[in-house]
């Protein structure tokens, strides 16, 4: 931590003690200061700029307010909007999510998606989340399965000696058209945002089931996409798919998902080839028709290389390829990690080494349509008059080298200036 973020850290807290009662009172009660912020490069979507910024009730204005309670000089730093990660799971339990709070915001992540969060598994916690100073959080209304589907698998293999039927509690089973009826009501009930559904190598859904060795560790019958989709549109639920092979891929855009879980090529599954990973044109040009939106996850490629250090190059290769042709179709993309102990930072450095998309778009794509993707309702991703008073500051230009993106020293989440340090 350089002298200065120590120094403005200190200022953090005698801000906040200093106010008189006729400070302005944000949202939850935090006392919003009104702060004059100088001297920083702020990032316009291509580029940093020079601006000063002042922020009144938690919002940004250009217009100087009549009082000013701390000036706080960026001296040269750039400044982005928040960071988002669109799909991890490091917020779906009570024992992860404090330790996610400090983790996304100490790397400039203030915005999360959650991806296989069932509303009862999340009540006991979810009020830590969501204010002020904590991190952000969509989570899904419904994470949807096979009986013998994805995340079971995972599940027993840390708890072997468990009920599959207590297991299976922490999402929703459907394995035939008549189970969605029979699941729907307590799903609609929640009035969901945001619903999941699990393919796992659908191409082989028949024979995957047979196989023991799988149990646990397949998806949803990929005749039942369409029909979940439709229902999850009907209660004006947005749909994610978890996807893993380029069949799975096309029978979630041909369904009409709005949101890919997984670029395809993080893994080649059991004997599967790298061309079956590989999504064809026309899958691609009708996902760039529909407006569907891919959650990269790229990352993720290094925990299965692990195990199979031997398909490092031909992963890469499938995952260059993907990407290449759906950026260059003009396909939505979104920054997830899927990384339980990283974050979007990790997501964006292996991105900028695949070498396909632009370090600014790369940038574009963290604080604006990502953070757009899971808060489509708020004012949040870029600097403008009226935006929620959010800003990462980093010492070295993140265009130039992406790597500064480690390290931000000056966080300030709506209008409050946050230590920096404490987090790492
Ligand atoms: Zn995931």
């Amino acid at each position: 931590m350089t002298l200065l973020a120590r120094a403005l850290t200190a200022l953090s807290f005698s801000l906040s003690l200093a106010f008189s009662p006729a400070a302005a009172t944000g949202e939850g009660g935090i006392i919003a200061p009104t702060l004059k912020l100088e001297g920083g490069m702020w990032f316009d979507g291509q580029k940093f700029v020079g601006a000063d910024w002042y922020v009144v009730n938690g919002r940004f204005t250009e217009s100087e307010p009549e009082r000013i309670d701390a000036t706080v000089n960026l001296e040269g730093r750039f400044v982005l909007p928040p960071l988002a990660d669109a799909h991890n799971h490091d917020a779906q339990n009570i024992w992860s999510a404090s330790r996610s709070i400090d983790k996304n915001l100490g790397s400039g992540v203030f915005y999360s998606g959650q991806m296989c969060a069932s509303p009862s598994s999340v009540a006991g916690f979810r009020d830590l989340l969501n204010r002020p100073a904590t991190l952000d959080v969509t989570f899904t209304g419904a994470c949807i399965s096979s009986s013998d589907g994805h995340p079971l698998g995972l599940v027993m293999r840390d708890q072997p000696d468990a009920d599959p039927d207590d297991l299976r509690a922490g999402w929703t089973v459907v394995d035939t058209l008549e189970d969605i009826e029979r699941v729907w009501g307590s799903i609609s009930e929640q009035g969901p945002d945001l619903v999941k559904l699990i393919l796992v190598n659908s191409e082989n859904f028949a024979e995957n089931r047979r196989n023991p060795a799988l149990f646990g560790f397949n998806g949803l019958d990929p005749s039942l996409i369409a029909p979940l989709v439709e229902r999850a549109h009907r209660d004006g639920a947005r749909v994610v798919v978890h996807t893993d092979s380029a069949a799975d891929f096309e029978v979630a855009v041909m369904a009409g998902a709005d949101i890919i879980g997984h670029l395809p090529g993080y893994r080649f599954a059991g004997d599967m080839q790298p061309d079956d990973y590989r999504i064809s044109d026309a899958t691609i040009a009708e996902a760039a028709k529909h407006g569907t939106v891919v959650m990269t996850t790229a990352g993720v490629a290094r925990y299965f290389l692990q195990a199979k250090p031997e398909h490092a190059d031909a992963l890469k290769s499938v995952q260059i390829d993907n990407l290449r042709r759906l950026h260059d179709a003009g396909v939505r993309l979104a920054i997830g990690s899927d990384q339980f102990a990283g974050t979007a930072v990790d997501e964006m450095l292996y991105l900028h080494a695949l070498g396909v998309v632009p370090t600014t778009e790369l940038i574009r794509l963290a604080v604006t349509d990502t953070p757009r993707l899971l808060f489509p309702d708020r004012k949040i991703g870029r600097f403008e008059e009226g935006m929620e008073a959010s800003l990462v500051a980093y010492d070295a230009n993140p265009i130039d080298d992406p790597a500064a993106l480690r390290s931000p020293s000056l966080i300030i989440n709506q209008g409050n200036l946050l230590a920096i340090g404490t987090a790492k």
